[in-house]
């Protein structure tokens, strides 16, 4: 009898934007049966024992390297069948199994999986998402292996210059602690520039060492928790174990982060993981310090500057529930673990939680998703929850817990609209507010500047003729870079040098106009010369040891100036800090689309958050040419909840989301008439589908690094109408973009839509 058994058929996620999984036979069989060879040989391809592979082992998450395309890849197994819709004879067989044991749980299968249905991703593209980059190459676990730093005999004795302080603080540390772990350094502000200049000088050394036995401990919280705190933990302890989603809606300084500790020992204790995704990692290292501070546990901490080793290390530890605690930005959420009971997203309203591009996913949303999946339970906390969050937790979906107090003895700050029509003012900052600055500093605190553009100046004019340098490349101007000596394109990073002459008129006045954080920082020491002044921007900060030491700068500092864009907004904890001042606050206002009163609402809450934390008053001060303007006064008046509870009943009227679903259209082109054109024909294409169709209308900012950027924005008030019309437009686009050099996107929920 020939070929008695039915095949095998694995189906396999292949990383191609194809969307569909392909099949392939577990085992090839020799096509020349015959009646001397009844059996048909079965040819072992597999690394692990082939007999061993049948459909019971073959469990779906294992990686599978297959022939494709002229080349081998590695896929991962969705299904195993014994039917495909192709004929048996014109599969190919695998090379190799890869994994003993599958790589992607079960259940985060089920979470890519959905997440590729939701956001209208190749499944291929989607899953590896799961797995870190060594691994989606094919590569093969790691030994668990743990790299610390300690001193040589030289480094102890050596007396380090005074001048030299970053280097006597690693001496110092070493000398009381012994060492310290790699992955600890960014955390305790130590610089791989210093480290290796120590190393280099024969003082200190690293080594790999086999991870420790987890040890676990949990230093008890030094604070007594409030009424409102302790109400929280109660109800969390009384809720039966499982699925349920919390909003945290906590007043900046009420004490979230002590209640996300408190939560996350309940859940140590009960033997599960805990995890929590903070907006960026780079700016929260006090964060992480009272993470570390509190449990005596392995952690996988997850950011952007691991290597590929060290990211692939930690997803090993949080898979095998060697850490205890998984912390990290967005991607963290794909973190493999074994047995979680608790995600955390603090600050859950940041944009940042939003992919931007290939599989643009909201990791907010897919958490909760996950929470489910896992069914663990998962707190959104927030001074100021996102409209989509806030309507979840009107209807119940969510149980939505207060902290309407700061914690401690800190009060809310006292916040004043200051007029500026007509005021003279100094680089942007009215004479009266630098009153304010001055008598701030004289009392030994703090002041922190708000203004949401980095560089000089945000152009170059020439004063004879007006000509203002623009970007070649993009529909924007060029901002002035004074120390660097450049001018710089922030949305192509195009950089020319400062012309000192027009090259329109040849006129020798060029001059700066408007003020960037540098211009104002300058300002700053100018006026207040014997004051320390920090900047906090992304140029000051894309060192990875910046912003930590900058933190502890300014903790470590009495009087200072702190000039800043909206990163300082996120989350941190000044506690000298007692006087605010936002400079721009109509900028902020004049945002084009739908969103934009929701964002002005939250980073100025967020910002005016940063005063008075501890145990001195702090005061806000809002420079506005229209301090009359209503939503600014709302906001004021009655604060964030009920101003956004007011958007929200907006958004219900109009119709707009989270009443109704969107997905933004984005299609690029060197050809401006042929974007348009192609999303018209799109439009068309989709129109029996009765979705609500604006534009296709040019992006805010048209033109960016010589493409033409337009858009189509679906509206539907049912998710499955809107994705019926999602794979009608991956049909079309197949069949007419494939010969042309354009940039297509589909974003679901977006959030940018400029
Ligand atoms: P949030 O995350 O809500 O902005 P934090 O958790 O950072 O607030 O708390 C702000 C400050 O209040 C911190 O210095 C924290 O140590 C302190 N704090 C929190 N809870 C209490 C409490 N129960 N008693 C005293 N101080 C507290
Ligand atoms: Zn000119
Ligand atoms: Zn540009």
């Amino acid at each position: 009898m020939l070929s008695s058994s039915a095949p095998i058929i694995l189906e396999i996620a292949i990383p191609t934007p194809l969307r569909r999984t392909f099949d392939y036979l577990l085992h090839v069989e020799t096509p020349q049966a015959d009646f001397l060879n009844p059996e048909p040989e079965i040819a072992l391809i597999n690394s692990i024992d082939a007999f061993a592979l049948s459909p019971d082992t073959l469990k779906p998450g294992l990686r599978i390297k297959v022939p494709f395309a002229g080349r081998e890849v590695t896929g991962i197994l969705i299904n195993t069948k014994t039917r495909s819709d192709i004929e048996t004879h014109k599969l190919k067989a695998i090379i190799e199994v890869l994994d003993t044991e599958p790589l992607i749980s079960a259940t985060l299968l089920k979470l890519m999986l959905w997440a590729a249905d939701y956001y209208q991703h190749p499944i291929g593209e989607s899953l590896p998402i799961a797995l870190p980059a060594l691994l989606r190459k094919g590569g093969p676990l790691l030994n668990e292996l743990q790299i610390s730093w300690r001193l040589t005999d030289a480094g102890r004795s050596t007396v380090i210059s005074a001048g030299a302080k970053k280097q006597q603080s690693i001496q110092q540390y070493l000398l009381k602690e012994g060492l310290f772990a790699d992955s600890d350094k960014t955390t305790l502000a130590f610089s791989n520039a210093v480290l290796n200049t120590m190393k280099d000088r024969g003082w200190l050394e690293s080594f790999e060492h086999p991870v420790e036995a987890p040890a676990f401990t949990i230093t008890p919280s030094p604070l007594k928790l409030n009424d409102e705190q302790r109400q929280l933990i109660q109800e969390y302890e009384a809720a039966s174990a499982g699925y349920q989603a919390y909003l945290l809606e906590g007043v900046t300084g009420s004490g979230k982060t002590e209640v996300y500790l408190q939560l996350i020992e309940r859940v140590l204790l009960a033997g599960k993981q805990a995890m929590i995704l903070v907006p960026e990692i780079g700016l929260t290292p006090q964060t992480l310090q009272r993470f570390k501070a509190r449990f005596n546990c392995p952690m996988a901490i997850f950011h952007s500057n691991l290597s590929d080793k060290e990211r692939q290390l930690y997803w090993q530890q949080a898979k095998s529930g060697h850490a205890k605690i998984i912390i990290g930005t967005r991607s963290a959420l794909f973190s493999a673990t074994c047995n979680l009971g608790l995600i955390i997203i603090d600050e859950e309203h940041d944009i940042s939680y939003k992919q931007q591009d290939s599989l643009r996913y909201s990791a907010r949303d897919l958490a909760c998703v996950r929470a489910k999946l896992e069914n663990a339970a998962i707190v959104l906390g927030t001074a100021t929850p996102s409209l989509e969050t806030l309507s979840n937790a009107s209807s119940g979906k969510f149980k939505h817990w207060h902290l309407t107090q700061r914690a401690g003895n800190a009060k809310a700050p006292v916040i004043s609209i200051v007029d500026i029509r007509q005021q003279t003012m100094i680089e942007g900052i009215a004479e009266d507010v630098l009153l304010d600055i001055q008598a701030t500093i004289e009392k030994g605190q703090q002041c922190l500047i708000f203004i949401n553009r980095r560089g000089f100046a945000p152009s170059l004019i020439c004063h004879d003729c007006g000509w203002i340098a623009q970007c070649h490349a993009c529909d924007a101007r060029m901002t002035v870079h004074l120390k660097a000596n450049h001018l710089r394109c922030h949305h192509c990073q195009a950089v020319e040098p400062i012309t000192r002459q027009c090259p329109s008129c040849n006129g020798q006045q060029m001059t700066f106009q408007g003020v960037g954080t540098e211009r104002l920082a300058m300002a700053m020491q100018a006026q207040f010369p014997d004051t320390t002044i920090f900047r906090i921007d992304r140029d000051t900060t894309s060192k990875k040891s910046a912003m930590p030491e900058m933190m502890n700068n300014i903790h470590n500092c009495d009087a200072a100036i702190l000039v800043g864009t909206q990163m300082l907004a996120k989350g941190h904890h000044f506690p000298n800090v007692t006087l605010v001042i936002i400079l721009e606050a109509d900028n902020a206002l004049a945002g084009i689309d739908y969103r934009a009163s929701e964002r002005f609402g939250q980073l100025l809450t967020q910002v005016i958050g940063r005063s008075g934390r501890a145990e001195k008053p702090g005061r806000a001060i809002i420079q506005s040419h229209f301090p009359e303007h209503p939503q600014l006064q709302k906001l004021i008046t009655f604060g964030y909840n009920r101003f956004a509870m007011d958007l929200l009943a907006e958004r219900q009227q109009l119709g707009l989301p989270p009443y109704s679903f969107h997905a933004l259209l984005r299609l690029e082109s060197q050809n401006a008439a042929e974007a348009q054109q192609i999303l018209e024909e799109m439009q068309r294409y989709i129109q029996p589908l009765n979705c609500l169709c604006l534009g296709p209308y040019p992006a805010s900012l048209q033109r960016r690094a010589y493409y033409y950027r337009y858009q189509l924005l679906i509206q539907s008030n049912h998710r499955g109408q809107l994705k019926q019309a999602l794979q009608a437009i991956h049909q079309f686009s197949e069949k007419r973009l494939r010969s042309h050099k354009l940039r297509f996107s589909i974003d679901v929920d977006p959030q940018d839509m400029s």
